[in-house]
């Protein structure tokens, strides 16, 4: 009898517990997966050839794709634009930047991942980083082989961002890139090889985290501001001031930097010889944008990896130049865009650029 009674406690007890909370336990986190286009959702005619066209897979069907994925977190879809990410656009990082503040404000997202064309996806991963204002994860994904490819990498990708943007571990890491088992921070994150597998690299400082099969650690933290720590948002932003990026070499002529400013341009990001240099008629250009037109012209580099540092060989100050410290070219056009929506002096964007 008193056995009977305690197997009776024992199972109101399990009872009671399901109900209030260990059935919360085995509740799967809740993903959503905001796809953009790019080559893993490209198709060709043969599975052995690199020629592909990018963005013609649906979201659904690559969700269906990916083994186990429905184990790992309660996943849902949604196709935000489906393009080679050649095509990416403001108005697109806009949209996507907008559907993710208001997804992450809900209580039913635990995290979203994003599929998109590897070309730009360093680009649109950084800008999301400034102006997404939540600590749950966003990670960024997509692959170099098309999904018709022999060996298409994509799907072990997309089960690998799912884990990621389900995992409470990776809150608070800003916007991440994962492909190829490995997590970046998008600020430092590049692709660095044109069809490579291993493209992805932050060849300055490190990768943030790798990730196996679902599994994912974590070896540092992103080091600079984003997120809810970014001034940046795009409330009210219906587009962005014109930057536009030069590309230096030798002999180079200045009036490139006129034919810029001629356009439209607010803003001229140099992609300068070694330490954001540029011929000494450029220089002077960009002096005279600056004082004529009030373009602010920031010195990056094509230098593969490294720092533009102030008054290397010349005072920036004379000059009015900003560095872009160790942000590439494309990087410091979108921190420049975003930094143009609001009034700064030359000081203050130059803090800007050392602090994010
Ligand atoms: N051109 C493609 C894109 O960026 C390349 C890729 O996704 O790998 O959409």
């Amino acid at each position: 009898m008193k056995a009977l009674k305690l197997k009776m406690m024992a199972f109101l007890m399990v009872a009671t517990m399901t109900t209030f909370g260990l059935a919360q336990d085995t509740e799967l986190p809740n993903v959503k997966i905001l796809a953009t286009g790019g080559t893993i959702a490209g198709s060709a005619s043969s599975a052995t050839s690199g020629s592909y066209s990018a963005g013609q897979v649906g979201i659904q069907t690559m969700i269906n794709a990916v083994p186990g994925i429905k184990e790992i977190a309660d996943v849902s879809g949604e196709q935000v634009s489906n393009v080679g990410s050649q095509d990416m656009t403001v108005e697109i990082w806009l949209k996507l930047a907008n559907r993710i503040n208001e997804l992450l404000a809900s209580n039913e997202i635990d995290g979203i991942v994003i599929t998109h064309g590897t070309d730009t996806q360093e680009e649109t991963a950084y800008f999301l980083s400034l102006v997404v204002k939540s600590d749950k994860p966003v990670v960024t994904t997509g692959s170099m082989r098309s999904s018709t490819s022999i060996s298409a990498e994509g799907p072990l990708n997309l089960y690998n961002a799912v884990a990621i943007a389900a995992d409470p571990q990776a809150k608070e890491k800003g916007v991440m890139v994962s492909l190829n088992d490995q997590i970046h921070a998008a600020r430092d994150v590049s692709k660095m090889n044109t069809t490579n597998v291993n493209s992805f690299q932050s060849p300055i400082k490190g990768m943030l985290g790798g990730v196996f099969y679902g599994r994912l650690g974590f070896f540092r933290e992103p080091l600079t501001k984003f997120g809810n720590t970014s001034e940046f948002s795009v409330e009210g932003i219906n587009e962005l001031p014109r930057v536009d990026i030069v590309y230096a070499y030798a002999d180079m002529s200045p009036d490139l930097i006129d034919m810029h400013v001629k356009a439209g341009a607010k803003g001229i990001v140099i992609a300068g010889v070694g330490n954001g240099n540029m011929t000494e008629a450029t220089l002077n250009a960009a002096k005279k944008a600056y004082e004529d037109h009030g373009v602010i012209i920031v010195r990056s580099t094509r230098a593969a990896t490294g720092w533009t540092l102030r008054d290397n060989e010349f005072k920036d100050d004379d000059y009015h130049t900003v560095v872009s410290g160790d942000l590439n070219p494309a990087k410091a056009r979108i921190l420049l865009m975003l930094a143009l929506t609001k009034e700064k002096s030359l000081a203050e964007l130059q803090d800007i650029f050392d602090e994010y």
